[in-house]
């Protein structure tokens, strides 16, 4: 099976593995226990802290651990809920995750404002200069780039903004970390991001808040990471992502040759497959994604389960509830209809994959459009 699925899950990595395997045997305590063995796990918690602390460029005591992206997410929009004044709207970015989007709406209600953007998938920078300008907003959140399309968003742009007008502003960074350098990311208030995205496990996550002000707590319980989470540390797990971070900043100098590959396999596919349209081609991206519009007036589901049965796992890039697929509300918000959105597939590819992969790749899709061009003929 050639994986090209990597904004969905990374496969863990070798240090990561390395690290949750060490982690799990050494570090047996509980990191609050009052032993030495309880503080040895402690120790390595912190350690863990300091490093990823170092890679963002914030502070270690600005750091939680969580159980992924999503928990992380919902907390922040819980912070707010209960520091806000009731009369003050939040701005989110209308191609925000699920778990920033529902919380919000969860939270806020109406009084979510969606930051607009463009059909190349970027958001609109002078309409939330106006906002800001109207006084009335409590905070702002916009991802670092986008897990469907691969659009970088203004983010380093946005922070500066709002530190102008003093509102707060949080920054998914779940899609970019791992892939991008890092070490702006400080320069936002709040800041979340996850394991499994980058080589590491699964169901483990980190959300970087302000030094200054605690944070409020979505978890009740224990006083872990000083109140502001509570529940025992998934040790091994914040090793093992914390390991697989670092061992992905030594490879950023790469990105230029992976992204030629991308841009390889994205021109042959142009010529291969008239009338394909590249989602957000205009944008600056993430080297890894393609999504791509694909000519056809086809279900999605086919080609995937089509690649799937030639060796290829890609993705829908839709959302998916009770086994029933609807369109991606990123591409909806870019002003794709439905029935464009229902035609979007997205390749992502990873640190590993070679030029190979993605010629083989082409292959598979020419392949496949010609078994579905017989099928509908037929
Ligand atoms: N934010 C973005 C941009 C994502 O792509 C994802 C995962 O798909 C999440 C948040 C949620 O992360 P987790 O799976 O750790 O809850």
């Amino acid at each position: 099976m050639i994986y090209f699925d990597h904004n969905a899950t990374a496969p863990l990595n070798e240090a990561a593995r390395q690290a949750w395997l060490e982690a799990t045997e050494k570090f047996i305590g509980n990191p609050s226990s009052p032993h030495r063995v309880g503080s040895r796990a402690d120790a390595a918690l912190e350690d863990a802290r300091s490093r990823l602390a170092k890679i963002i460029g914030c502070h270690s005591h600005e750091i939680v651990w969580t159980s992924g992206a999503t928990e992380a997410n919902n907390q922040v929009m819980h912070h707010f809920a209960r520091t806000l004044p009731s009369e003050a709207s939040v701005c989110i970015s209308a191609i925000e995750h699920p778990s920033v989007l529902e919380s919000a709406t969860h939270y806020f209600g109406e009084r979510v404002r969606l930051i607009p953007v463009s059909r190349d998938g970027a958001m609109d920078l002078n309409w939330l200069g106006d906002e800001l300008r109207r006084g009335k907003t409590g905070l702002v959140a916009l991802m670092a780039t986008n897990n469907v399309t691969g659009v970088h968003q203004p983010w380093e742009q946005v922070a500066q903004l709002c530190q102008r007008w003093e509102v707060p502003y949080f920054c998914d960074a779940v899609q970019w970390l791992g892939k991008e350098p890092a070490s702006n990311l400080a320069t936002c208030d709040f800041v979340s991001g996850c394991a499994h995205k980058v080589g590491g496990p699964r169901g483990v996550g980190f959300l970087k808040g302000r030094s200054q002000g605690s944070l409020k707590p979505l978890l009740f319980g224990g006083p872990q990471e000083e109140s502001r989470r509570a529940g025992t540390e998934n040790v091994a797990g914040v090793l093992s992502m914390v390991a697989a971070l670092e061992s992905r900043q030594g490879l950023m100098t790469k990105r230029e040759a992976r992204q030629q590959m991308r841009d390889g396999f994205v021109k042959r596919l142009m010529v291969d497959l008239p009338g394909v349209e590249i989602v957000g081609a205009s944008q600056p991206r993430l080297w890894n994604t393609v999504a791509a519009l694909l000519p056809e007036v086809d279900c999605r589901q086919r080609w995937v389960v089509k690649l799937d049965k030639l060796g290829f796992a890609v993705s829908t890039g839709s959302a998916c509830s009770s086994g029933k697929e609807t369109p991606s509300p990123v591409l909806l918000a870019m002003g794709f209809t439905p029935d464009q959105a229902g035609r979007v597939l997205r390749f992502s590819s990873g640190w590993e994959t070679e030029g190979k992969d993605w010629e083989s790749l082409l292959t598979a899709i020419k392949e496949a459009a010609r078994e579905l061009r017989a099928l509908a003929a037929a």
